[in-house]
């Protein structure tokens, strides 16, 4: 069986405890191939190669640098078709979704950092009083960049675009449901022409791996993707060395719904915020309040639309949603739903696993699934399914809607639909969310600030934000 083993030094390294972790092909519920199970020694490695390689690529100039990152980005563009292929098997999303999602926007990670680096400079201040001050954007050293299985290597380059161009050496962790196409970066990083020691990939369970990444003394700071739990985790084991921390966390997404909406864009939009990638995106809307008026129409035509979606194998090209991540998600999902019937609600569409016949009969699919009639304070509505299920919920007003949207503790993301732009900038105003789309969903300017709220999140991710979390400014004053 295929083994994939640590990217340390530019070289592919058996994990020093000698032990691997079986990783499955969600569409079939079989293990396909293992992935290194790493601990503290294998991270201890890592450390060191990365130490040893920070002063060189401190020093290389942002133009290499920035050249590197294209050349990476080059790299993915033109195994653009396998590397799809490649993630759909590890996560189970439909091959056409990593084809037009996941893999160009792992491209276009490298390329916005590239581009962004070279506009990226510290600020000049001179006056007679306080003489001339020159802040120095330097790299931090060596860093943690540990992602989520959800998008895989669009959230991991997400993380190590912006590490590496401002010169700081890596230490990135995949998560261990979905390891390969980080291991295939590892690749195309080197065939690319950057230094053996400036990114070292690590595999393995995050108590064992992750948690070593987290502790090591010399790591200076952590970006992490992933759990509210996990990055309450990190936050303890990082404070006392004082590590930077950037936590992107989970949500519970408010979808908010006036009557006077664009009712064809606005479902059309619903439809795709709701289920894609099997909901499991921290973006997705997974509350979706509707203003009363527009209740039942809302509500009939959803459901219609929601049982047309086809759940099938991701090689189809005709299967809107596929397999969800694990078994142990896949349960997960539906404790969720059996939850939901048992606090009272009623399910209008889905609820059960879906059965697909021949190679995938022992996948993990479920079908996309509506709730109603639960209230925005119980279980089903305060915590993070992440699966393909929403809930409705209709309001009576402007001020009970945004009362509903800011019910959670988490604060990530919203959409606001309606045809009336002041009251749109006056909703939007009001939420607790850091991103907040109005009569559109997953708009995304890479150059504009990503993150959460309350237990969503901490810091911001994307464009300049991203550059200066891997810099710590030093300000020289001469007078
Ligand atoms: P997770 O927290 O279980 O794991 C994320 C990563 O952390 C994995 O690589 C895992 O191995 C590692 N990890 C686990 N325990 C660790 C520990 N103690 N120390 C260090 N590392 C550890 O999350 P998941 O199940 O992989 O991903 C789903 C979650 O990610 C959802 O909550 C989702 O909302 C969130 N997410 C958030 C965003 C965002 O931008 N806010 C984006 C995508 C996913």
């Amino acid at each position: 069986m295929e083994r994939i083993n640590n990217f340390i030094n530019g070289e592919w390294l058996e994990p020093v405890g000698g032990t691997y972790l079986d990783v499955f092909e969600p569409a079939t519920g079989k293990v396909y191939c293992e992935a290194a199970s790493s601990g503290k020694e294998d991270v201890d490695l890592a450390v060191q190669a990365a130490k040893i390689a920070f002063p060189e690529w401190a020093e290389t100039s942002k133009e290499s640098r920035s050249e590197i990152l294209h050349a990476i980005a080059d790299g993915i563009e033109a195994e653009l078709d396998q590397l799809a292929e490649y993630e759909s098997r590890d996560n189970g999303k439909p091959i056409w979704l990593a084809h037009s999602v996941d893999i160009p926007r792992a491209m276009t990670n490298f390329r916005v950092f590239a581009d962004a680096v070279m506009e990226f400079k510290g600020d000049t201040f001179s006056s007679e009083e306080f003489g001339e001050n020159t802040i120095h954007l330097n790299p931090l050293g060596v860093v943690g960049c540990i992602s989520p299985w959800n998008l895989p290597l669009y959230l991991f380059s997400w993380k190590i675009a912006p590490a590496i161009v401002t010169g700081n050496c890596v230490i990135g962790k995949p998560s261990e449901l979905t390891p390969y196409t980080a291991n295939e970066l590892g690749r195309i990083c080197k065939q690319a022409g950057l230094p053996d020691g400036v990114l070292n990939i690590i595999h393995g369970e995050g108590k064992f791996a992750g948690a070593a990444i987290t502790e090591h003394p010399d790591i200076k700071a952590i970006s992490f993707t992933g759990g509210t739990e996990t990055g309450k985790a990190i936050s303890k084991t990082a404070a006392p060395s004082f590590k930077k921390l950037s936590l992107e966390l989970g949500g519970k997404n408010p979808n908010i719904i006036f009557a006077d909406c664009d009712f064809e864009k606005m479902m059309e939009t619903t439809l795709r915020s709701s289920f894609s990638n099997q909901g499991q995106i921290c973006l997705c809307g997974s509350r979706i309040l509707i203003e009363k008026p527009l209740f039942n129409s809302f509500k009939d035509e959803f459901i219609q639309r929601t049982k047309q979606l086809e759940v099938g194998d991701p090689k189809r090209d005709d299967s809107q949603l596929s397999a969800v991540v694990s078994e142990a998600h896949f349960n997960k999902i539906m404790k969720y739903i059996g939850l939901a019937k048992k606090e009272g609600g009623t399910i209008l569409a889905g609820g059960t696993p879906a059965e697909i016949n021949g190679r995938c009969e022992n996948g993990w699919f479920i079908q996309p699934t509506i709730i109603e009639g639960l209230g925005v304070d119980c279980r089903t509505n305060q915590e993070e399914i992440f699966g393909p299920v929403v809930s409705l919920i209709p309001f009576e007003s402007e001020a009970e809607a945004i009362g509903m949207a800011n019910a959670t503790d988490y604060g990530l993301s919203a959409s606001i639909w309606t045809d009336d732009s002041e009251k749109a900038q006056r909703v939007a105003g009001k939420i607790d969310a850091g991103v907040i789309w109005l009569n559109c969903w997953m708009v995304r300017d890479l150059r504009t600030p990503f993150g959460g709220m309350k237990q969503s999140g901490l810091g911001r991710e994307g464009g300049v934000e991203a550059l200066r979390f891997f810099t710590e400014a030093k300000n020289v004053c001469i007078k």
